[in-house]
């Protein structure tokens, strides 16, 4: 690791400040995974501004839906009252992610700006458009077991890690975050990006901008459930994930979200699966044909054609869990 300067921010807007004067430095929170960047050595930021005492800890529920500070932890968020309550598909997505010990460090803010789990992008001897732009994606003739199936480029083909994320895709969150001009509301669908030419860039937050708050609009799902399918059951990234909230009345569907992780380099939304739910009764044969339409259009890569058949079959047991 090289010699960087650490500051601590005082306010939202010096740390929003401090961050815009230097395009190099960072911020860091729980920084469970700028860390390992640094360490690694893909990343070598020469100054890192702490958060940590900035007034982002809290989570505030009202009619209208809730709003969940940048610094809240994983783990404070997964076990409020209120999430459990209100939206158990996020709840059970945040305990999905990484271990016990992970969530306690880990912030929301965090776990939003968190960076793909592609193995090329940690290994600095390899070539990684998103880690060197221009030098080329070594996951595309290598090992590409891990990788997407949708939106990817011919310069990058990694996955968005996230579970958490998964839910807030699902559940129509909005990103808050604060720049130097004021304040900004990101609909989190337009949050992280498609790699396309530029697959360095991971998401829409401009330099210097701060992520305060997620906020998740109240809703009238009454089934949900998030599936996670890994390698083991303990602190793996998703090979494919599964959100799914329904609201269902008198045995109809009438209103449906569905979200996947594990498939993009963002949460991947289902919106024509979601549509085919709508005004249908909740049946094996409806959610197969959900599983199939869900899947179409997946581009595989030699070694992730698997994910098509787990992906469908993921789907289909989400929404009999959810349903039963
Ligand atoms: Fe880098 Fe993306 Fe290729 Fe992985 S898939 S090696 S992150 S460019």
């Amino acid at each position: 690791m090289i010699n960087f300067e650490y500051t601590r921010a005082g306010t939202i807007k010096a740390a929003s400040e401090a961050r815009q004067k230097d395009s190099s430095a960072q911020f860091i929170a729980g920084g469970t995974n700028l860390v390992d960047l640094m360490k690694k050595g893909i990343i070598a930021p020469e100054r890192l501004i702490d958060i940590n005492g900035l007034p982002l800890k809290e989570i505030k529920s009202d009619p209208k839906g809730i709003s969940i500070g940048a610094l809240v932890p994983n783990s404070v968020a997964a076990e409020n009252e209120a999430v459990k309550k209100q939206f158990p598909l996020l709840s059970m997505a945040l305990n999905a992610g990484a271990s016990a010990q992970l969530r306690n460090m880990a912030t929301v803010g965090g776990n939003i700006m968190q960076r793909t789990r592609c193995s090329y992008f940690y290994d600095i001897n390899l070539p990684c458009n998103k880690r060197k732009p221009g030098s080329g994606c070594a996951a595309i003739g290598g090992y590409n077991r891990m990788h997407a199936l949708f939106g990817a480029s011919d310069q990058c083909i990694a996955v968005h890690p996230s579970d958490m994320c998964v839910a807030l895709a699902a559940l129509d969150a909005t990103i808050h975050s604060t720049n130097t001009k004021g304040e900004k509301k990101i609909p989190f669908a337009d949050f992280h990006r498609l790699p396309g030419n530029t697959p360095e860039l991971d998401n829409n937050l401009q330099p210097g901008e701060l992520i305060n708050h997620v906020f998740i609009p109240a809703n009238s799902y009454n089934k949900s459930y998030y599936l996670k399918i890994r390698d083991r059951l303990s602190y793996a990234f998703a090979l494919v994930s599964v959100a799914v909230a329904l609201e269902i009345r008198e045995g109809k569907i009438i209103k449906a979200a569905l979200a996947m992780g594990g498939v993009a380099h963002k949460p991947w939304r289902l919106t024509a699966a979601e549509q085919l739910l709508i005004g249908k009764s909740p049946t094996t044969d409806l959610f197969d044909s959900v599983a199939q339409l869900a899947m179409q259009g997946a581009t595989t890569y030699e070694h992730n054609a698997y994910k098509v058949k787990l992906g469908k079959a993921a789907i289909m047991e989400a929404l009999t869990k959810a349903t039963r």
